[in-house]
């Protein structure tokens, strides 16, 4: 394409109703923002799960370290080797029940890091077709050969994994929590694999971690089941400040840390971020049910409001429910109602999701109270039926 073209491009994009922009939206809780003329909304697009980016103790631990300097002034292997960094990743390999933890800049960059210091050529990446992007963009770094799998198709992986030819490692990469559906990976069948054809089994729980399992660990909780090489996650979801993390052994932890160019050659984060994660963190570990429990139940009563108005949702368990509705002048229109009536829902269109799959999807965080939700699900069916009688 020519750069001339782009004016073009752009009435494409436009003409399909697939056209973004960035709107400016100030969340005030995780469940309330404001725009900058002051008119107020219900937010369900958040992936701030449990509030933390408000709490009282994640907000001073941040300021605290704000006193460390704004920026960290340099990579990890140099001057950004802030003590806030080390003291989390110690504290998420606990909870992680790992050896180590190796923080990233965001959890896109720890995918990328990943992959890239891990895979290579003559290695076969398994990746689940509804992988995060960061997950899609780390396997066409890596170099290493990618085959795709149906998602969630565990017959279909091991006949791919059995009569594809390997010469070097096989890896088989999932999410933990699918990011757009909300279901759940098969971590058994997938452990079971792993040890089956000797592969290195890496699990995305950025959408899992403070979300599922009893206590907030994440889908190895969720099964009872662990085992996974590495576990990637992100600090920007549940632990509500920014960056993202690998927990792994000692071996693969320092291997990353000297192959790993994301991790390398990009300034660290400052004391501030990784200073509200670990209180964020701190304060999962000391009262899962405020935070844990209270989404669960937040989720459980959402899906129950909207089965009640006939509205069409997956029998999933995770805080993101996504309704289909096909094709995207539908999902704008629907949004377009739940704006106008205070409510923000996100309107999913490709190349986020396939062509034909179009969806509103809605997460749902610990900081809703229950008037919010009601609130919410009456205007979700009357955008429902709207939508239905257009
Ligand atoms: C959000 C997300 C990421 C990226 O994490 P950031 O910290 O936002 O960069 C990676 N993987 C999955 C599955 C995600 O949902």
């Amino acid at each position: 394409m020519k750069v001339s073209d782009i004016p073009g491009e752009l009435e494409k994009i436009r003409q399909a109703d697939r056209f973004r922009q960035v709107q400016d939206l100030r969340m005030v809780t995780a469940a309330r923002g404001v725009r900058r003329d002051g008119k107020g909304y219900i937010v369900f697009s958040s992936n701030d799960y449990l509030g933390m980016t408000h709490e009282k103790e994640v907000q001073e631990a941040a300021a605290q370290a704000v006193s460390y300097g704004t920026g960290s002034g340099g990579a990890r292997l140099t001057s950004g080797a802030v003590f806030e960094a080390s003291d989390l990743e110690r504290e998420l390999a606990a909870f992680k029940h790992t050896a180590e933890a190796v923080v990233f800049n965001t959890g896109y960059m720890a995918n990328l890091g990943i992959l890239y210091a891990l895979a290579g050529p003559g290695d076969v990446i398994f990746s689940d077709e509804l992988n995060h992007a960061s997950i899609v963009d780390g396997c066409r770094i890596s170099r290493a050969k990618v085959i795709v799998y149906p998602h969630s198709d565990m017959k279909r992986l091991q006949e791919l994994l059995e009569t594809c030819d390997v010469s070097g490692q096989r890896f088989i990469v999932s999410d933990g929590v699918f990011s757009m559906d909300g279901d759940i990976a098969d971590l058994p069948c997938l452990l079971a694999l792993k040890k089956k054809y000797d592969a290195c089994l890496i699990i995305d729980d950025a959408h899992a971690t403070g979300v599922i399992g009893k206590t907030g660990r994440g889908t190895a909780e969720y099964y009872g089941a662990s085992g996974a090489d590495i576990t990637v996650g992100t600090l920007s979801k549940a632990l509500g400040s920014q960056g993202g993390y690998a927990a792994a052994d000692e071996a693969v932890a320092a291997y990353i840390r000297n192959r790993s160019r994301p991790f390398i050659f990009s300034t660290a984060m400052p004391a501030m971020s990784s200073a509200a994660a670990l209180a964020a963190l701190r304060l999962l570990e000391q009262f899962p049910e405020r935070y844990v429990g209270r989404l669960k139940e937040n989720t459980d009563y959402m899906r129950a409001l909207l089965r009640a108005f006939h509205i069409p949702l997956n029998d999933g368990r995770t805080p993101i429910l996504p309704i289909i509705l096909g094709d995207e002048r539908k999902t704008l229109y629907f949004e377009r109602i739940c704006r106008e009536k205070g409510i923000i829902v996100s309107a999913i269109r490709p190349p986020t999701v396939a062509q034909g799959t179009c969806r509103i999807r809605l997460s749902i965080t610990a900081a809703h109270a229950k008037e919010d939700l009601e609130t919410a699900a009456a205007v979700i069916q009357e955008a429902w039926k709207a939508v239905a009688e257009r």
